[in-house]
């Protein structure tokens, strides 16, 4: 998350995206008339799903559309409960506060996603992908669940895991740990 885009008021986004958050839309999505999807696991969401409708037009383009907050501007950078960060789309948790550490460079970071047994990701919430946005070797973290994207991961983190997971706070939603 190191090129960001300047200018854009709260939100930066990597140029996937044409469409901006004011002024003019540059274009609106057709939704075709389908019933082939009827099947489909209620849980599991697609691209039919309404994202505008159920989330700010911040988190959409977070979420959605791969933006990334400005450094130093979300809500959980400095957040220290104990409790659990979940998929702001879906409310699958993904990461918790004792994974979260100061990282310095702006965004909330965790060592690992909640759910890793040792290195294993496989029950974990979120998944990797490579991201080529960067213009070099990113590793892109979405939701596993609904194909949020997260943030990135990089293999600077503190020991044991070595990793850090650099998630925007637009992208989670925080519940406390019951007393
Ligand atoms: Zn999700």
């Amino acid at each position: 998350m190191s090129r960001l885009l300047l200018g854009f008021p709260r939100l930066a986004n990597r140029g996937h995206a044409t469409r901006r958050l004011t002024g003019r839309k540059v274009f609106e999505f057709i939704r075709p008339i389908h019933t082939h999807f009827g099947l489909r696991s209620l849980t599991r969401y697609d691209e039919f799903t309404d994202w505008k409708k159920k989330l700010t037009p911040e988190q959409y383009v977070v979420t959605r559309e791969k933006g990334t907050e400005l450094p130093f501007s979300g809500i959980y950078l400095n957040h220290n409960e104990f409790g659990m960060y979940h998929c702001i789309c879906c409310d699958a948790p993904l990461f918790s506060s004792e994974s979260k550490f100061d990282s310095g460079t702006g965004w909330p970071c965790f060592s690992e996603a909640h759910g890793t047994w040792e290195q294993d990701e496989s029950h974990a919430g979120i998944v990797r992908r490579p991201d080529n946005s960067l213009g070099s070797t990113g590793i892109e973290v979405i939701c596993k669940n609904c194909d949020a994207h997260l943030g990135h991961v990089f293999d600077d983190g503190p020991d044991p895991s070595g990793h850090r997971f650099c998630i925007n706070s637009t992208a989670l939603t925080f519940k406390p740990r019951a007393k």
